[in-house]
């Protein structure tokens, strides 16, 4: 009976398991609710599936998440049980958030616009990422997960992840749909989404909180974003197929290396090749990784960007780059930094068929002013809050994105669940923001150490956390409503 190959079941477990794309998770999980019955819509869903999903690898999987669901912050998965969240965007933070908002018993349902997940860049994991990732059977899911003293992992296993453990938990999630807007309650109707395409169910979703996790370019009315202007700065990013040999596994991986620390090792790279370069990181996982910061100069020099211009958008424009010097430029501190280690170095390819090689600007970097907003309009309320990159963007060298991604998810739910609770809802907002305030500066060292006790609650994240700094006088344009007007 406990043979996969004997129950269909388990064996169609196994496979959603181990799928290694969106669609595939999709389809077994589909193909599991068909077989055991289920409905996943059903509120009951995770309690259902397992009653009926009784094999040990299942229960293995049941046991972490019964362990974190049991956290009092949850009260049993009820404290939210009459919220209904529209997440936009199944990247990495928009999936963590809604795992958590069901965790808190809110229905939850996540839109994409994309049907894959394609980006081989990797993400340089904290350490409380690594336990909380875990915990999350990440390891269960992805067998390379956090190997050896790995702590990266690529941005499309990370979201392959998060997708199976949001599915398995009864969260809903839709891929080729778009986010166009929100509808303003009207008669009977509560807010909704102006999807693409129209005649797709959500369409017809109401829902009281609307979670923002869009991605970098991306928010929605009402929001502004504080431009942090500094130097040029070019970021490349390149990825090389991973054969996964011997010779391979043997050449290091660099953390981060700055200018500032091996000045010797950017001026024989200068010399030897023309290639000049602020900083540069190499991980090893499904692909090997490449990110660097290399100056305008060389660029110009080695042909990659072909005309100089004083504004960033213009000078990285696709027009004014030549692709296969890029190529070029890209492999050629790849080979040198890895000191020519790295055998039959070949690139990897992109959702398009083409070299994974890309080049970003980073000069301009955008932060969102304010973390969340309530509106109200004929009575009806909708909690809005944004979280990941389109909250904070990150700088990819540095490796921040991911985990300040995931203390901001938390810091989200912990919001929702006040709002569940019925909260003032000044506070309700003024708290978030005091708390938003932090997030810009974390580091692994000044948050807490003790990664088995993190919860959705700020306080056992951050080391200082003031809940009133900002106060509810201060957030009173954050509450948008038609009464009185
Ligand atoms: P994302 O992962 O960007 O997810 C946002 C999701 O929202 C997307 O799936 C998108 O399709 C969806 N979406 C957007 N608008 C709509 C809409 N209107 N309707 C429906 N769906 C919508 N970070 C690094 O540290 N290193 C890297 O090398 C690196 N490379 C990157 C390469 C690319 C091409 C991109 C886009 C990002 C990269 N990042 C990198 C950033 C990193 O991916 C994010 O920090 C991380 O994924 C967390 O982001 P997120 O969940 O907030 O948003």
């Amino acid at each position: 009976m406990d043979d996969p190959d004997i129950n269909p079941s388990h064996a169609t477990f196994e496979r959603f398991t181990q799928a290694q794309t969106f669609k595939d998770v999709q389809q077994h999980f589909s193909d599991l609710c068909k077989l055991l019955e289920l409905n996943p819509r059903d509120k009951t869903f995770y309690k259902c599936l397992k009653e009926k999903l009784n094999w040990w690898k299942a229960k293995e999987m049941w046991g972490m998440f019964d362990k974190r669901a049991s956290h009092a912050d949850y009260q049993q998965r009820k404290v939210c049980s009459k919220n209904k969240s529209l997440v936009l965007g199944s990247g990495p933070c928009g999936l963590r958030t809604a795992i958590e908002l069901s965790l808190l018993g809110a229905q939850v349902v996540v839109i994409d616009k994309r049907e894959t997940y394609s980006r081989n860049n990797v993400l340089h994991l904290w350490p409380f990422t690594i336990v909380d990732l875990r915990n999350l059977c990440a390891k269960k899911f992805y067998g390379k997960f956090c190997t050896g003293s790995l702590d990266h992992i690529s941005i499309r296993q990370l979201q392959l992840i998060l997708l199976k453990v949001a599915l398995l938990l009864g969260v809903e999630v839709h891929s080729g749909v778009e986010f166009n807007g929100l509808t303003e309650p009207s008669g009977e109707n509560g807010w909704m989404a102006q999807i693409k395409p129209a005649s797709h169910p959500v369409s017809s979703y109401q829902f009281d909180v609307f979670i923002c996790a869009a991605g970098g370019s991306f928010r929605p009315e009402g929001f502004k974003a504080k431009e942090l202007r500094g130097m040029l700065a070019i970021g490349i990013t390149a990825n090389f197929v991973n054969r996964r040999t011997a010779a391979e596994s043997r050449v290091p991986e660099l953390g981060g290396v700055a200018r500032i620390y091996k000045q010797k090792v950017f001026q024989d790279l200068l010399t030897q090749t023309g290639i000049d370069l602020e900083n540069i990181v190499y991980y090893k996982d499904d692909t090997h990784y490449f990110v660097m910061t290399a100056k305008k100069k060389s660029l110009l020099k080695k042909g990659v960007i072909k005309q100089d211009f004083a504004a960033a958008d213009e000078l990285l424009a696709r027009s004014n780059v030549d692709f296969e010097a890029l190529c070029e430029y890209a492999y050629t501190a790849a080979d040198f930094s890895t000191g020519g280690q790295l055998p039959d170095l070949e690139f990897a390819v992109n959702h398009k068929g083409k070299q994974d090689v890309a080049m970003f600007d980073f000069t301009c970097m955008h932060n969102a002013e304010n973390s969340c907003m309530i509106r109200e309009r004929r009575g009806k309320r909708l909690l809005v809050a944004l979280v990941g990159d389109c909250l904070l963007e990150p700088f990819w060298p540095l490796g921040t994105g991911i985990a300040r991604g995931f203390l901001a998810a938390f810091d989200v739910a912990w919001m929702v669940r006040s709002w569940g609770l019925g909260a003032p809802h000044l506070k309700i907002l003024a708290e978030r923001e005091s708390v938003y305030q932090l997030l810009s500066q974390t580091k692994p060292e000044n948050t807490s150490k003790n990664y088995a006790s993190y919860s959705i609650d700020p306080k056992t994240r951050y080391q200082r956390v003031n809940y009133s700094s900002v106060q509810p006088h201060q957030v009173q344009h954050l509450y948008n409503t038609d009464k009185g007007g």
